[in-house]
């Protein structure tokens, strides 16, 4: 079957049409600890192409993924069927306040071309500059700016798409659609939904407050709705000035607490690293110190300075103004996840599952107090970074890999009781093959119904990644690669 729709596939496509061992390896697998093989990898030329293999992919009854860059952390962009890769999609057309970018362009490609023109899209993922925009619009992904400018779904105007009829859909420029998304999208529980800064979790219907936000269903939907083609993308001029605060801390609660009274001075990234990260920064730290924050300010810098050393709890080590010890700083903060993984050996590596919840800030503190009810019980440890200012937590957990069972025990666990706090199961990697199955508890029967409708209007023959988002299945310890 795979060998006639690779012909058909041949026969239509003018891009590349793969399906050799080497290059189903290759797309196999993306930054999460999950493996799943497809059949065939379709690299579009142009939109015909997209538009020619869903309809292909329709008739014959096979899923279709889209892939950006394979820097997802829980298998978003791995599924059995057609991957199809966006590279080919990389033009750039710079506007005065906006960017139209097609989706396979490459985030430091993006940053390259603003910065020519002194300006910067906001959302600043950690993994810099190799993600792709159609990754970023996928998982509504954020980084340490997010705290003032939002994430990708909070500073995007249109998006492009070809839904899984094959049709080619602008929104919200599209009258017919936006007004019955909107009509759909009526149907909510609002209070159901995670009283977050961030959420990358479901569909994110609560952000529709008029027909001219329906686009912002389509962000975040991990391509379970449409292969985004382009976006036009809100830009903001580079702050002239920047100053940023180290601050030391001798106990994560402490910090936690301070981020509440620091949150209120407008800072413009408020993240925060365990003592993990802070040995492997070159700089004398006190003995005792636990974790730090990183605290910055891009406008009206001395009087910022002074409101924030107003309320600081913790110790200032550095306090760094030139772009060059800035960049250098970030550097370190962004490196977390890459440290942890050096100092965990392999075989006490826990996969991404609850690497990514977010709870309201005034829960922060509880937030640890949670993790080490958890890591009791478990007898796990874990290493945590994040991004404070959202109330944002990475964790990585170390166990013994050898004891899978209890990976979903303290998925469950663990996302109970950050629901009791009001937050979210995901603040920025999605849900992909991780999480997909605790959604429904997340938003409640009656929204995960909505969802389902909204599901349906875009992908009635469910090919487009299906098992994401709606799911049936538990897929949490399922492909997980070499256990
Ligand atoms: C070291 C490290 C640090 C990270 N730090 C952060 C962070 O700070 N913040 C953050 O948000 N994320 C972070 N991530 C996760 C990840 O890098 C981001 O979510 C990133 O934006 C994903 O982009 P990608 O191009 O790799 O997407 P992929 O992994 O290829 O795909 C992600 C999802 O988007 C969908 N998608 C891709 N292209 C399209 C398209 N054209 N149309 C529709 N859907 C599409 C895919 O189907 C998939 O569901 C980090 C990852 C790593 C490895």
């Amino acid at each position: 079957m795979a060998k006639s729709i690779f012909k058909i596939l041949e026969s239509k496509i003018h891009g590349e049409v793969l399906s050799s061992r080497e290059f189903r390896e290759f797309y196999s697998v993306d930054a999460s600890s999950y493996k799943i093989i497809p059949k065939i990898i379709v690299i579009p030329k142009n939109e015909v192409d997209v538009i020619n293999t869903v309809k292909i992919a329709r008739k014959r009854k096979i899923s279709i993924t889209v892939r950006g860059a394979g820097t997802g952390l829980v298998g978003s962009a791995l599924n059995s069927g057609i991957i199809l890769d966006m590279k080919n999609f990389s033009s750039i057309k710079l506007g005065k306040n906006q960017v139209s970018v097609e989706t396979g362009v490459i985030k430091g490609n993006l940053d390259t071309k603003l910065e020519a023109s002194k300006k910067f899209f906001p959302p600043n993922p950690s993994i810099g500059s190799f993600c792709s925009v159609g990754g970023m619009l996928g998982n509504n992904s954020s980084g340490s700016r997010s705290l003032k400018y939002g994430s990708v779904i909070d500073n995007v105007k249109e998006i492009t798409f070809v839904d899984g009829k094959g049709s080619k859909i602008t929104l919200p420029k599209n009258k017919k659609i936006a007004k019955q998304i909107k009509n759909i999208s009526n149907g909510i529980e609002l209070e159901k939904f995670p009283n977050v800064s961030k959420n990358s979790s479901g569909y994110r219907l609560d952000t529709i407050k008029t027909k001219n936000d329906v686009h912002k269903t389509i962000i975040g939907s991990e391509g379970t709705l449409g292969i985004i083609l382009s976006a036009k993308l809100e830009i903001k001029n580079k702050p002239k000035k920047q100053i940023l605060f180290i601050v030391e801390y001798n106990s994560l609660i402490k910090a936690a607490k301070n981020c509440l009274e620091i949150n209120k001075t407008n800072a413009s990234a408020i993240e925060f690293v365990d003592k993990t990260t802070l040995d492997q920064i070159k700089c004398k730290f006190n003995k005792k110190s636990k974790c730090l924050l990183f605290v910055e300010y891009d406008e009206k810098i001395r009087s910022k300075e002074k409101k924030f050393k107003e309320i600081n709890t913790g110790k200032i080590v550095k306090k760094l103004q030139t772009k060059e010890e800035i960049a250098k700083w970030w550097k370190y903060r962004d490196s977390s996840l890459h440290y942890s993984l050096k100092l965990i050996k392999k075989e006490n590596r826990i996969p991404h599952i609850i690497e990514d919840v977010a709870v309201p800030l005034e829960n922060f503190p509880k937030l640890f107090s949670i993790l080490n009810k958890i890591n009791k019980k478990y007898k796990t440890r874990s290493i945590v970074y994040g991004h404070a200012g959202n109330g944002n937590v990475h964790v990585r957990l170390i166990s013994k890999r050898k004891k899978i069972n209890i990976i979903k025990k303290i998925a469950v666990e663990y996302f109970d009781e950050i629901l009791k706090l009001g937050g979210t199961i995901t603040a920025e990697h999605g849900d992909g093959l991780a999480r997909s199955e605790f959604i429904k508890k997340q938003y409640g029967s009656k929204n995960y119904q909505t969802f389902k409708k909204i599901k349906k209007y875009f992908d009635p023959d469910n090919i487009l990644n299906p098992g994401k988002i709606i799911t049936t299945k538990s897929t949490i310890i399922e492909n997980l690669e070499k256990f």
